[in-house]
Order: C-alpha cells, then structure tokens, then sequence
C-alpha cells in the first residue's frame, strides 16, 4: 500500500499498535471528543484477525468500560466462568462475583477483530500491515518512521493555543 504525503499529513493523532489499548483510547476519543475522531490513525503491523498470545480472560472491569463504549461484548464468542483463582508462591486467591460469572473468556483474535471493527464503524481509521520502526521527537511535534513510510505529527499553533481541537491547553512559547 503506497501512503501520499497528503494522508500522512491527515492526522494529529497517531496511535501505535491496535490492541485492546489503542483501540480502547481511540473509542473513548471519538467518545469524548468527537471532532478528532477523523485525525485519528491507528498504525497495525498484522492483519485482523491476527494471533495473540493470551489466556483471553477478560474481567468484569473491561466489560463495564466496553459497555460504557455503548459496545456489546456478548457480540464475540465467549465462555463465562463462576471463580478466577490466582495462584503465586505457593499462596493463592479465589474471587467470585455476586449474582454473576466472575471472568469471561474469548479468544483474542476474535475480541480484537471484532473491536477493531467497531472502531472503523465509529470513523477510526486504522492501516493494517505497517510496523513503526523509530519515533523522532522535535520541536514540531513528532515524525514516525514506518517501513512504508514517514508519518509527521505536528503541534498546531496559532497564538500559543493548540488550534482546531477546542482545548484549554497551552503550549509553552
Ligand atoms: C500468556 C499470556 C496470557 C495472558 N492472559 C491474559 C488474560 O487472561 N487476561 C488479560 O486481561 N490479559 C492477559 N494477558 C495480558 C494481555 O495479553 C495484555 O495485557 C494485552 O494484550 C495488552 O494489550 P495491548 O493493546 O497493550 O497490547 P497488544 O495486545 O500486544 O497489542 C499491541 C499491538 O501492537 C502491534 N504492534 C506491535 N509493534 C508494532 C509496531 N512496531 N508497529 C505497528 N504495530 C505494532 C501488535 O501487532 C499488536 O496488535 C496475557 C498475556 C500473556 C503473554
């Protein structure tokens, strides 16, 4: 896939890797301040649904966030389990949840898909198949280095205010 310098340039918001981590903090961007959910890009290395090594234990907690996302996560193939026990150094501990399972269980190709396609149906972009290889940091903000090109994001001044995005925040002159 060829990258113009015209799309490169499309962005405020560069968000590597497109996890359950960048792909969380795109939602609640777009979630929370809308007007920058098109100046979001999400650089992924693999394709979805891609592997990953985990147990696929998602707790209680991440379900309520994804709800408050307004997502469905019975949407992805799941089993529920009653008890999570951990076990370390020969102690352990067991937790249940009241009225409810205490721990579900996916598989992460399939969670991961499955929001990463809720973030492009809210308007995230994502581009699969590009690994960052360096992060530059400089006066103007930051230039991510790809092994399909550079992807330069920049500070946007007018008058020491960030311009565009609606934000309190000042930038030191
Ligand atoms: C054996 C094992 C079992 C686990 N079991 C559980 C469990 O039951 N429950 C639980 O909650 N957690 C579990 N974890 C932890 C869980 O997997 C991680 O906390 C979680 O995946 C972190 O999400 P993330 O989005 O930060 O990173 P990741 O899920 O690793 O996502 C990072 C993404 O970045 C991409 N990427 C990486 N480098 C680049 C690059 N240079 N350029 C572009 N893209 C890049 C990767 O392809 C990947 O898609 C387990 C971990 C392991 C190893």
């Amino acid at each position: 896939m060829e990258t113009s310098n015209r799309d490169m340039l499309r962005h405020d918001i560069l968000i590597i890797g497109g996890g359950p981590s960048g792909l969380s903090t795109a939602l609640h961007l777009a979630k929370f301040a809308p007007h920058l959910t098109k100046r979001i890009l999400i650089l992924e290395r693999e394709h979805y649904p891609r592997l990953k090594l985990c147990a696929g234990g998602l707790v209680v907690d991440a379900e309520r966030i994804l709800e408050r996302l307004g997502l469905n996560v019975n949407e992805v193939p799941y089993v529920d389990s009653d008890e999570i026990r951990f076990d370390f150094a020969g102690k352990g501990l067991s937790v249940r949840v009241p009225k409810r399972h205490a721990l579900r269980v996916i598989r992460r190709d399939e969670f991961d898909h499955w929001l990463a396609q809720k973030a492009v149906s809210r308007g995230i972009e994502i581009r699969e198949g590009i690994t960052v290889k360096k992060i530059s940091p400089d006066e103007d903000g930051v230039t991510v280095e790809t092994d399909q090109g550079r992807f330069p994001c920049r500070h946007r001044r007018r008058r020491g205010r960030l311009e565009g995005h609606h934000t309190p925040l000042r930038l030191p002159e």
